[in-house]
């Protein structure tokens, strides 16, 4: 963070800081700064070791092994594992379904799910969207039929971020076809090793399989693994951004970029001429990081925070872009896949073009942008 942090916030950042330097392994952080994939026990691993000091579930209360950071402290730690290239771990298990069953679960669904989702033995990944039904989501039509203490679960979720790892799906399902849209919809905790779940993977432009379409026949789900009442799965879906909406300005992951993007400037020749752009977009940076801090510091003072995290998306993820693009500009034919370790070409680069190619799905996921426009238009300018 920059500016300057109170001598309890600094003594904090110095903390993570140090236990990074111990405890993250080397080849690991490597893998991550050149945007080389990280394996599901590599990433596990590193779960299990912060979950040691308390903090694999930054946005967790204590009560349920989460360390009871302020915003702020969330920010500093967000940005010194960044920095450091660590794993970046599911924002499906820490930030999604696990407050969700927080908040909305019962005991023994507390007892069941909470620990091996915190430790991330168990790997969860999101069915909301469906071949027709993506920023419309309340027109979602996999169905959910009781039958006795089970329901029958049939369907297809799409866009389903990997599925093709993860142990259980947290799945919105129209329950009740004749209400209105957002009043029919429960919330369902599905084991992905259920009879009747078929996954087929769905590969990006950039080669890479990122996502999954999840087909549901006549699946059996007890009634015991939906989480909060019947028909009342919009309101625990809309609860899972919470504070982490304050979290999408990726000024942590910005700066990681620009790190890489000065790498670069200094890797690749005659790339140093760029330096003027990396300045432009340390300036976009440094205002989205202020607006950014405004808020957090806000919310940790108790105020309601509105629409604003809209604009912290829509400029976080075309900040990400913009590093992208100047960052295939340095690279340039350097980031061509090369035939093997003799070849004299800065390593830095190798996995710029898939990284740039990958950060495309920012305008989409989450909330396109386009939606993004019209909340901000809408709600911050009351148009
Ligand atoms: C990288 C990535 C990961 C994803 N992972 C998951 C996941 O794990 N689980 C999951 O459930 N889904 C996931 N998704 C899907 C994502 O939630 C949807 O793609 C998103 O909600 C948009 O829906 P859609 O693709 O159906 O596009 P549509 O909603 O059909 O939109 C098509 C176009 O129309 C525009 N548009 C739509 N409505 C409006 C409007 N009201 N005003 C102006 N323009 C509008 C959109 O901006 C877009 O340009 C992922 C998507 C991406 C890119």
């Amino acid at each position: 963070m920059r500016g300057s942090l109170s001598e309890a916030q600094a003594a904090f950042r110095d903390e993570v800081r140090a236990f990074l330097e111990a405890e993250l392994d080397p080849q690991v952080s490597e893998k991550v700064r050149r945007g080389a994939p990280v394996s599901r026990s590599e990433a596990a691993l590193w779960a299990k070791k912060l979950d040691v000091r308390g903090w694999a579930a930054p946005s967790w209360p204590r009560e349920y092994g989460g360390p009871g950071w302020s915003l702020i402290e969330r920010h500093i730690f967000d940005e010194e594992c960044r920095a450091a290239h660590a794993p970046v771990l599911s924002g499906m298990n820490y930030n999604m379904v696990g407050p969700a069953i927080i908040r909305y679960g019962n005991d023994a669904q507390k007892r069941e799910h909470l620990e091996p989702t915190r430790t991330s033995e168990r790997f969860w990944c999101q069915g909301y969207s469906e071949p027709q039904a993506g920023s419309d989501l309340a027109t979602l039509r996999m169905q959910a039929r009781r039958d006795g203490d089970d329901y029958i679960v049939s369907g297809q979720k799409t866009w389903t971020t990997g599925a093709e790892d993860a142990d259980w799906i947290f799945c919105l399902v129209r329950t009740d076809a004749d209400a209105k849209p957002q009043r029919g919809i429960s919330f369902l905790l599905i084991d992905l090793k259920s009879p009747g779940v078929r996954r087929k993977p769905l590969y990006a432009f950039n080669g890479k399989m990122l996502w999954n379409e999840v087909f549901f026949d006549e699946v059996r789900v007890p009634v015991a693994n939906r989480l909060g009442e019947e028909n009342q799965g919009w309101t625990v879906a809309k609860s899972l951004l919470g504070d982490e909406r304050l979290f999408v300005s990726r000024v942590a992951e910005n700066k990681r970029c620009l790190g890489l993007v000065r790498q670069a400037l200094e890797d690749v020749p005659r790339a140093h001429e760029l330096v003027d752009k990396a300045h432009a977009l340390d300036v976009r940076l440094r205002a989205l990081e202020a607006t950014s801090l405004r808020l957090l510091t806000e919310a940790d003072a108790g105020g309601q925070v509105g629409a604003e995290p809209s604009m912290l998306k829509l400029l976080g993820s075309q900040l990400v872009q913009a590093m992208d693009v100047l960052l295939l500009e340095a690279a340039a034919h350097w980031s061509l896949p090369s035939d093997g370790e003799g070849y004299p070409g800065p390593r830095s680069t190798e996995y710029v073009a898939s990284g740039a190619y990958h950060h495309r799905g920012y305008t989409i996921a989450g909330g396109t942008s386009e939606v993004q426009h019209n909340i901000i238009a809408q709600q911050v300018l009351g148009l």
